[in-house]
């Protein structure tokens, strides 16, 4: 879609969206620490979000279906051949929250930058960009029987599950053994068609522990991070001079992780998603427990608005 372009608008029904206009960003990888540049640019639809390597001699695409994610260890790490991006789950994040189906996301390194650790400066620059609708209908994959995911026993017990739901609706709670955390909320909830993303959940910033950043840091990892782009906790506090963004920031980090890491199936979810201190691993297990069973999930689409979610049509109003 050319700059400008007027949108086309099919009568009633709930359009697939990308973006208007083209935008930049320039930052450094929080474990590579290498200053990379993404260029969000608009695509045409049933596309689907769609990241590029650009250094390479030759482009390799990498588009968000769950099976490409390769890696899953500190980060969503997603791979085409040797080509890969780490750290897709806060951007990815951000398109979910503000429903953008179709995107490219050039990229000049193997990892998104870490900006300020949280979604809110993809939030940022896709609105400034601007979202248009486009002429396909939404395609939704609806949950239509539950599916789970489960690891561990005792204090090591973490699940996931998806159920049916008519919307998005998620479920996070976070259990961990460290007073300044355990001292927040551990438990939060967010519904898509009722509450704000970018307000509720977009600004949670990504935490770490001294002690364990130390270590990372011998390891080669975590070298672009600091108090400007994650929550830095000791044994007692807070290191950063500002505080916390929300009262709960740490599990609010863990809803915004877990929307970006869902949306790497391609398609909005219509589900209920409840979470007890999963992760990236077990986000994407759970995406495969889902595709692996055809007869819990179809494809739908929203001919008339009024049958869509209440707030769907709403979510980051495109014009
Ligand atoms: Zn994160």
């Amino acid at each position: 879609m050319r700059d400008g372009a007027a949108t086309p608008k099919i009568p009633g029904v709930l359009q697939q969206r990308t973006l208007r206009s083209i935008s930049h960003a320039v930052g450094v990888g929080l474990h590579s620490g290498q200053r990379v540049e993404l260029t969000l640019r608009p695509a045409p639809p049933d596309t689907g979000i769609v990241f590029r390597r650009v250094d390479l001699p030759e482009p390799v695409e990498i588009p968000m279906e769950a099976e490409f994610v390769t890696d899953t260890r500190l980060a969503s790490t997603v791979s085409n051949g040797n080509a890969k991006v780490q750290t897709v789950e806060h951007i990815m994040s951000a398109c979910a929250g503000l429903g953008i189906d179709n995107l490219y996301i050039d990229i000049t390194a193997d990892e998104v930058p870490i900006l300020d650790g949280s979604a809110s400066s993809f939030v940022f620059l896709l609105q400034s960009a601007g979202i248009v609708q486009q002429k396909a209908p939404r395609r939704f994959i609806r949950v239509t029987r539950p599916v789970e995911v489960r690891e561990g026993e005792g204090a090591n017990l973490k699940w996931a599950r998806l159920e049916p739901y008519h919307g998005f609706k998620l479920v996070f709670e976070i259990d961990f053994a460290h007073r300044v955390v355990s001292s927040t909320g551990q438990r939060v909830e967010f519904d898509l068609g009722r509450d704000s993303y970018s307000r509720d959940i977009a600004r949670a910033r990504t935490f770490g522990f001294t002690k364990e950043v130390e270590y990372m840091r011998s390891k080669g990892l975590a070298l672009g991070g600091g108090m400007d782009n994650a929550i830095v906790v000791d044994d007692t506090k807070v290191l950063n001079s500002g505080g916390l963004r929300y009262d709960d920031e740490f599990v609010k980090h863990k809803m915004l992780d877990a929307m970006g890491d869902l949306y790497i199936i391609g398609k909005p979810l219509l589900a209920a998603y409840t979470a007890f201190r999963s992760g990236h691993a077990l986000n994407n297990k759970l995406l495969r427990e889902l595709l692996a069973h055809r007869d819990a999930y179809e494809v739908v689409t929203f001919d008339r608005e009024s049958d869509a979610p209440e707030g769907f049509a709403e979510v980051a109003r495109a014009w």
